[in-house]
């Protein structure tokens, strides 16, 4: 694995628009001397205080993004406890909006996920308490620039987009700094390949917030062919988020399941203006996503190798298709789908039933 993985990680916390951030970028930068800067501008989350108190205890516990506020009462009447839900796409259905504050725990571990707006001042804590609890957080979203950092692989007409965004909540290692690592060996596997297509990789600022994809929103979508987002794998196997056209092409990987396009990561941005997309992801790592535990594992090594692999000959597969063909496979299953449109640009939209996107269908 890249070296740099494990100086990022040393770094701790780099939240988008953060210091950290920038300083990961910096490496990226060094590493790449023929790299191209594109400016964004994003919003860093300064926490200018945060505390939490159960009955006059200071405990060990985070201020969950973006909720702010001083609360003081009892625990179960003004102040919510919630258990860590199975999956972190379930606290949008918690009744947090009831209470003045919110305290969600989880045994030995401290996670940030962002809540549904308008949640009040809530804090994550590694225990289930009881009594009194006073939890207090100054904070605000700031405006800052930052920015992506590309790395051209080769010319093209066209493009292909290898992305990963560099911004984490807590440790992050797999969620992100894995994929950071891996696209940055990746380029010189890449270079050896005889394709017919441009290959640039894309280091990307904010994409867990202020909302999701901050850095990949502000990249210009001309000249792209096709993209790739890296986000939150793990071993061992990979979850293939993609438009259909590119559903032939996950046998190149130890698969968990195809889907359709998630809509929370950096490919969805272009998928959304048409882009054929996809992004790896793995949700085996929910036991670990948005926390302090997201670590290296002894099982990384062997993942790391075999994914590099797999996305080799993905590469070759892809470069080797036509525009045409991917929009005719496209269509094809647009048309089974009921989409009645005939441009690529915006027939896929969010879909709140299965957290995926779904084609845009004319209600008649
Ligand atoms: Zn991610």
């Amino acid at each position: 694995m890249n070296p740099s993985v494990f100086e990022f990680l040393e770094l701790g916390e780099a939240t988008h628009g953060s210091p950290q951030e920038s300083k990961i970028l910096d490496t990226i930068s060094h590493g790449f001397p023929e790299h191209t800067v594109v400016n964004i501008t994003t919003k860093y989350w300064e926490v200018n205080s945060s505390a939490v108190y159960v009955n006059g205890e200071r405990l060990e516990g985070v201020v969950m993004p973006y909720t702010k506020g001083c609360v003081k009462g009892k625990i179960g009447r003004e102040i919510g406890l919630f258990q860590m839900p199975s999956h972190p796409f379930l606290l949008k259905s918690l009744p947090l909006s009831q209470y003045e504050g919110v305290l969600i725990y989880e045994e030995g571990k401290l996670r940030k996920i962002v809540l549904p707006q308008g949640s009040p001042p809530s804090f994550f804590i590694p225990r289930k308490v009881e009594g009194i609890a006073e939890i207090c957080s100054e904070n605000e979203l700031v405006t800052v620039s930052s920015r992506n950092v590309e790395v051209k692989v080769r010319d093209g007409d066209s493009y292909i987009l290898f992305l990963a965004h560099v911004d984490h909540w807590l440790t992050g290692f797999h969620d992100n700094l894995f994929s950071v690592g891996l696209l940055m060996d990746l380029k010189k596997d890449l270079e050896k390949l005889n394709l017919k297509h441009g290959v640039k990789i894309v280091f990307l600022s904010s994409e867990e917030g202020p909302r999701c994809c901050t850095g990949s929103m502000q990249y210009p979508t001309k000249d792209v062919f096709s993209v790739i987002s890296i986000d939150a794998t793990y071993p061992s196997r990979v979850v293939y988020s993609s438009t259909p056209d590119l559903w032939s092409l996950s046998s190149h990987f130890n698969l968990k399941r195809v889907e359709m396009p998630t809509p929370f990561s950096d490919h969805f941005p272009f998928v959304a203006k048409g882009i054929p997309g996809l992004v790896l992801y793995n949700d085996d790592m929910i036991g670990v996503y948005h926390s302090n535990t997201d670590l290296p594992i002894p099982s990384d090594d062997g993942y790391y190798k075999e994914l590099k692999s797999s996305l080799i000959k993905f590469t070759l597969e892809l470069d080797s298709k036509t525009k045409e063909e991917l929009d005719e496979k496209f269509f094809e299953v647009a048309r089974q789908r009921g989409y009645r449109g005939d441009v690529r640009d915006g027939a896929l939209v969010p879909d709140p039933e299965t957290l995926l996107t779904k084609f845009r269908v004319e209600s008649s």
